[in-house]
C-alpha cells in the first residue's frame, strides 16, 4: 500500500516536472532509408534540422534556443553554414549539450565563435572536404545574385554543404541564390533549400534551380522573409508541373509561430 503510494506519487511528480519541461511543438520527424539504416530527418525551425543517422545526431544551424531541441540527443556534429544570427547562434549553442560535438564550420563562423568551442571546430572552406565518423561532408559555395561586395552572402564566406550518408547524398543550401554550383548538383537524393526575400531567393526561382538539379526529394526551408512565410504550395506546384518525380516535401519549420 505504501509503496503504491510512493508510485503514484513518483508517477505525479514525473508526469508534473514533464509538463514543465515539455518540448517545443515539433514537426513530425522523417526516416529515409540509406544502406546504413534510416536516416531520421527532424525539422527544427528556420534552417535548422537535426539528422540522426547510424547512431550519430548531427545539428544543422542550431537556432531559435534550445528549448525546441529538448529530448533530442546531444550533437555528434554541428554543421553551421554563415555568421547570420539564424544561423550561428551562440545563445542557442550555450544551452545545448555541445561538448562532444566535432563544428564543422566555415573560416568567417570560426572566427566569430566563442572561444570556450576552438578546441573542438574544423574549418572547412568552399570546395573541401571531410571524412568523419563514418560520413563525408562537402563544403560547396552559397552566395547572391548578382555578386556584389555589398550583398548579405558573398562567394565564398559561407557554406552549403553536401553530405554523404550511407550512399544518400544530402544537400544542404544554406543562404543562396540558384547560383551555377547549386544548378550543377549531381545525384543528390534529399535537398533543403531556401526561399525568403530579400535575403536569398523567391519561390519561382528556388524551384528553377531544384528543377536544374532534380533532387529525388526537397525540402522547401529557411523560408521566413520580411514579409512573412514564402509561398511553399505555390514552390511545390511549379517544381511538379515541370516534373513529377521530385518529391517536394512541405514541413511545418515554424510551429512555434501557430
Ligand atoms: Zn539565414
Amino acid at each position: 500500500m505504501k509503496s503504491t503510494l510512493i508510485l503514484a506519487a513518483a508517477l505525479a511528480f514525473t508526469a508534473q516536472a514533464q509538463a514543465q519541461t515539455a518540448p517545443a511543438p515539433r514537426a513530425a520527424a522523417d526516416q529515409i532509408a540509406t544502406k546504413k539504416g534510416p536516416l531520421t530527418v527532424q525539422p527544427i525551425t528556420h534552417g535548422s534540422v537535426v539528422f540522426t543517422w547510424s547512431g550519430k545526431n548531427i545539428y544543422v544551424d542550431p537556432y531559435g534556443g534550445a528549448a525546441a531541441y529538448a529530448g533530442l540527443a546531444a550533437p555528434d556534429v554541428i554543421l553551421i553554414t554563415d555568421i547570420h544570427g539564424d544561423h550561428l547562434d551562440p545563445k542557442t549553442l550555450a544551452g545545448l549539450s555541445v561538448g562532444k560535438a566535432l563544428m564543422i564550420v566555415p573560416q568567417a563562423v570560426a572566427d566569430k565563435l566563442p572561444a570556450e568551442y576552438k578546441a573542438q571546430v574544423r574549418v572547412l572552406g568552399n570546395g573541401q572536404k571531410l571524412d568523419t565518423l563514418g560520413m563525408s561532408v562537402a563544403a560547396i559555395p552559397m552566395y547572391n545574385l548578382p555578386e556584389a561586395p555589398d550583398a548579405p552572402h558573398t562567394k565564398g564566406r559561407g557554406n552549403g554543404y553536401v553530405l554523404n550518408l550511407g550512399g544518400k547524398n544530402v544537400y544542404l543550401s544554406g543562404d543562396t541564390e540558384d547560383i551555377a554550383e547549386m544548378r550543377a548538383l549531381k545525384d543528390i537524393d534529399v535537398a533543403f533549400v531556401c526561399m525568403n526575400l530579400p535575403y536569398t531567393m523567391d519561390v519561382q526561382q528556388a524551384a528553377q534551380g531544384v528543377l536544374a538539379f532534380k533532387p529525388g526529394m526537397v525540402y522547401p526551408y529557411h523560408y521566413r522573409g520580411q514579409n512573412g512565410l514564402s509561398d511553399v504550395e505555390s514552390f511545390k506546384k511549379t517544381v511538379n508541373q515541370a516534373n513529377k518525380k521530385i518529391d517536394v516535401r512541405l514541413r511545418n519549420w515554424y510551429p512555434a509561430a501557430q
